[in-house]
């Protein structure tokens, strides 16, 4: 499988992904982040620097904006969307591990689940907890002037407002809802404009190894949020994941539940590496652990 799950060596030898450079690039001032307008009023934020390659996204309506995850904290986000939009921004996070939340603390509204986990993970995450993600074979482009390395943390931030499932968020003449998603992590989120026929789907699906076999992941809420998502594949026509790339069909969101059902099946072929299953359907791949809570063996 490509990049995410697979080796790490000189991964960025990969880099740039095609898929970038149909989009309009949108120029701001630090050589950290790349920018490219995807719709109208739709950014996003793009740190290819790392090996997460997370894409965060900041959606801006003619009243407020919302940033749909706030990157790694190695670049500054909130002086970013300062030059995007001059709306007031609040934040919502696609779930908070530490990839998705690193630039929370610079915001005073953050949307939130009301779960122990995201409760939990507010706290931050120390310097030894994340080291390894900065470390050797995890970041190839320089980082910026005061950011450092060894003093790497994900730090703390507040949640404002809880949210829940069904909850629209009305930015002035864009309307968001929030789909809770669990399964990769418990507080796992999409994010539905209805409208535009727009999903972003956070780490629920993106074009490269799901995880389904970390800690708070859950593959029995995994295969129901893949078979609730797979209800919309007619009411969208884009899917924009929160690593790797923008943009995926709407019909990937049929393959993934089709890949459950598949994995369930046991014939779907898979190896095995580190205590996990990795199994691949072409544009993604699926890790969970080995055995898997389907196994009838
Ligand atoms: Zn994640």
């Amino acid at each position: 499988m490509r990049n995410r799950g697979a080796g790490k060596d000189r991964w960025w030898d990969a880099l740039p992904r095609a898929a970038w450079a149909a989009l309009p690039r949108v120029a701001q001032g630090q050589d950290w982040f790349e920018v490219y307008e995807v719709r109208p009023g739709i950014f996003a934020i793009y740190e290819p620097g790392q090996f997460e390659e997370v894409v965060s996204y900041l959606i801006v309506g003619s009243e407020r904006a919302l940033l749909f995850d706030t990157g790694l904290g190695i670049g500054d986000v909130r002086r970013l969307v300062g030059e995007l939009t001059d709306r007031e921004v609040a934040v919502l996070n696609s779930h908070t591990h530490y990839d998705h939340v690193g630039g929370n603390h610079a915001f005073a509204t953050i949307y939130g689940a009301d779960l122990g986990y995201t409760r939990e993970h507010e706290r931050g995450r120390t310097h030894g907890e994340v080291a390894e993600f900065v470390g050797e074979g995890w970041i190839w482009k320089q980082t910026p002037a005061g950011f450092s390395i060894d003093a790497y943390e994900s730090r703390p931030f507040a949640v404002s407002d809880r949210v829940r499932d069904g909850q629209v968020l009305a930015l002035g003449g864009v309307e968001l809802e929030i789909l809770a998603t669990p399964g990769h992590a418990p507080d796992a989120l999409c994010l539905l404009d209805r409208r535009r026929r727009l999903l972003f789907t956070g780490d629920t699906l993106y074009p490269a190894t799901l995880y389904a076999h970390l800690p708070g992941s859950s593959y029995e809420d995994y295969r129901r949020t893949a078979t609730r998502l797979a209800g919309l594949a007619d009411a969208v026509d884009v899917l924009l994941p929160a690593h790797n790339e923008p943009a995926m069909p709407a019909s990937d969101l049929l393959a993934l539940r089709d890949a459950f059902i598949a994995m369930e099946s046991g014939r779907a072929p898979f190896v095995t590496t580190d205590g996990n299953r990795e199994y691949d359907f072409g544009r993604f791949s699926i890790l969970v652990p080995d055995p898997p809570p389907f196994a009838a063996e």
